[in-house]
């Protein structure tokens, strides 16, 4: 990459095992049901995640939307994160094409609605309220460092869905990144839910592409849901077979960007003027603050950052901005970063 880009891991260039996959995948219709690069991505896929089958989609919020319409109904109720990505980054989708109503609960420092609050937030069955029928959950949590979120706590959410008769939904965009952090089968977690949605688009460098995978009743509904989306492509192969290099090759060395996300915290925390909490950097995302030492916005520094080294940082408030790590950032980009930060914030605090 010539500009390091450390804004978000959807940055991300395909591998060159990725190109030369493309250029030579077997193709055919999807929509018929005969690409046979489409069918082999989905069904290792759904195995990889214990589900009976998959859904390749063109994103991350298709696959959202996506399972959201196929679980509801116009007027139903979905429990969900306040500051989840479903909530607040997919242009308001669960509303706006499914007619359902968000009921969104508080989150706590790792990412977690309480499981007490779950529980009072499902309506009574009485006609005057909506019909409570769906638990949005996301693993690793964007919003705070992407925390991987443990089995136990879907587990518990999970026995609260079917003691009410809800589904629940996993928005794991990272959900690899919260297995190999958590150093569990990536089954062990989604065992605790009706759909999973995972991302092969970012810190797993696919060009394009996410999965929807749950029961084979849910996937035919999604297949068709799908369809009235837009989202039935013809001959898929030639991005699903990235797809494949992405789940065959790309999975286990998340642990490196978890590794330099550490590294990065770390390195921060010892830059007077920052404020960030390394013991909460478990995957790949860094979020960290200007204290009141410092007389600069974000926007500020970000502005600096790529004035001075080409180095682009994401913008996530007056005083707070985030790294994301990827394939595409190593240890000479990271030395480069905190040493151009440092000097920016040496020269311009306040004494
Ligand atoms: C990126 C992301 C999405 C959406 O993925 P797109 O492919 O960008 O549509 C959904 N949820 C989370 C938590 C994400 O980080």
């Amino acid at each position: 990459m010539d500009r390091i880009d450390f804004r978000s891991d959807t940055v991300t260039w395909p591998t060159q095992s990725m190109r030369e996959a493309m250029a030579e995948a077997s193709v055919g219709d999807d929509v018929y049901g005969e690409d046979p690069t489409v069918n082999q991505l989905e069904k290792l896929a759904a195995e990889l995640v214990g589900k009976d089958e998959g859904l390749f989609v063109a994103s991350g919020t298709m696959g959202n939307i996506t399972a959201i319409l196929s679980h509801t109904t116009h007027g139903d109720e979905a429990i969900v994160g306040h500051d989840s990505h479903v909530m607040r980054a997919e242009g308001g989708g669960m509303s706006r094409l499914g007619g359902v109503m968000p009921k969104p609960l508080p989150t706590d420092d790792l990412g977690r609605m309480s499981l007490e609050q779950i529980v009072k937030a499902v309506s009574p069955d009485d006609p005057h309220y909506p019909i409570t029928r769906l638990i949005l959950v996301e693993n690793t949590y964007g919003k705070k460092n992407g925390y991987p979120l443990p089995p136990e706590y879907f587990a518990e959410v999970y026995d609260i869905a079917q003691d009410h008769g809800l589904s629940v939904h996993m928005d794991g965009a990272r959900l690899f990144n919260a297995a190999v952090a958590l150093n569990v089968d990536v089954k062990t977690i989604t065992q605790s839910v009706d759909s999973v949605m995972f991302c092969l688009s970012k810190g797993l460098c696919a060009p394009v592409g996410s999965i929807l995978c749950g029961s084979s009743p849910f996937i035919k509904r999604a297949r068709r849901e799908r369809k009235v989306l837009g989202g039935a492509m013809r001959q898929a192969g030639i991005l699903a077979a990235a797809g494949l290099v992405a789940l065959n090759e790309m999975i286990e060395r998340l642990a490196t960007d978890h590794a330099n996300a550490s590294k990065i915290a770390t390195g921060l925390a010892r830059i007077p003027g920052v404020d960030v909490d390394p013991d909460l950097v478990l995957t790949n995302i860094v979020f960290f603050d200007l204290n009141n030492d410092v007389d600069l916005t974000a926007e500020a520094v970000v502005g600096m950052m790529r004035a001075r080294a080409n180095i682009w940082l994401d913008v996530d408030d007056e005083k707070r901005m985030r790294i994301v790590t990827h394939y595409w950032v190593g240890e000479a980009e990271i030395k480069l970063l905190l040493d151009q930060l440092e000097e920016i914030l040496t020269d311009r605090r306040l004494s």
